[in-house]
């Protein structure tokens, strides 16, 4: 595997590959690997012929409160579990690399950052597609694999690579979880073994509302109020939010109809973690 920091050195071998007439694709991360992140480079090295991740923290998605500099790394640690995987090139800039001195442009989008996270974490959006717009110039993959764990970035990428007209097939993937049930997240490392016990209340509240669902439950306000009292039967949780909404646009629906997104982030000690499911659909 090919550790390449430099993005004029990684756009000339991305090139090469595809005028060998490979089919590349891109794992974008901020790193800290857990299972999740794995399954995503396989499904990749599944589709594709040469699999590229990035490992880059960007310090344009965290708000001036949030967790940039706590962020957990580990770099040898990754860039081992990521040969192990077969990655074929892993690219590690640097801040500096990826934010020289004097950039200016942005990508942002309308109204579906105007929902959910985006609410909480004014501008974690623009971060999101202004370094995933300069990933995917980059890299120029054929095909980018990210989680449905974090929803409403799966959504925004893939209307901006539409609304944009990149060529490119983003795939996403099912959350990976802990045999308990709780979502995998770099962040899962904050807790502490009380914390991690209620932060099975993510999980839990969202059986909750499948169930309820199951058994013919269509009003959104009886879903969402039964969803925050699971969470908060909880010690050490805070809702951020619970959101009942169309997985499409993210508006708010009043009755579920169609396929219908239950969206939620709790604070847990000091911990946000954020967690959701689709109902519906085959994808619960
Ligand atoms: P991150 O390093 O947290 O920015 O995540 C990198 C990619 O991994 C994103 O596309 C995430 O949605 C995805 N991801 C994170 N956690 C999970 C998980 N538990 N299951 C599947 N994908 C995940």
């Amino acid at each position: 595997m090919d550790v390449i920091e430099k993005i004029e050195q990684i756009q000339r071998r991305c090139e090469d590959l595809r005028l060998a007439g490979k089919i590349l694709a891109l794992v974008p991360t901020m790193g800290f690997f857990h299972e999740g992140h794995l399954e995503l480079m396989r499904v990749a090295k599944r589709n594709a012929d040469a699999v590229i991740i990035s490992i880059f923290v960007n310090p344009t998605q965290f708000g001036p409160s949030e967790d940039f500099a706590a962020y957990p790394r580990d770099m040898e640690g990754d860039l081992a579990k990521a040969k192990n995987v077969g990655v074929d090139i892993a690219f590690t800039p640097s801040v500096k690399e990826m934010y020289p001195e004097g950039f200016q442009t942005t990508v942002s989008l309308g109204n579906l950052t105007n929902h959910l996270c985006g609410l909480s974490r004014p501008g974690h959006f623009q971060g999101v597609t202004t370094v995933v717009a300069k990933l995917f110039n980059i890299a120029k993959p054929h095909l980018a694999v990210f989680g449905q764990k974090d929803f409403q970035q799966l959504t925004v990428i893939t209307k901006m690579v539409k609304d944009l007209n990149m060529d490119i097939q983003v795939v996403g993937m099912p959350t990976y979880r802990e045999p308990d049930g709780l979502a995998m997240s770099s962040r899962n490392t904050y807790l502490s073994g009380a914390e991690r016990k209620s932060a099975l209340a993510l999980k839990k509240s969202l059986d909750l509302a499948s169930g309820m669902y199951d058994r013919g439950e269509r009003d959104a306000a009886r879903i969402k109020a039964a969803v925050e009292e699971t969470i908060l039967s909880h010690p050490h949780t805070e809702i951020d939010y619970v959101t009942v909404c169309d997985p499409v646009t993210l508006e708010d629906v009043e009755t579920l109809t169609g396929e219908t997104l239950i969206a939620l982030a709790v604070r847990v000690g000091k911990t946000r973690l954020i967690d959701n499911c689709l109902l519906g659909s085959d994808s619960k």
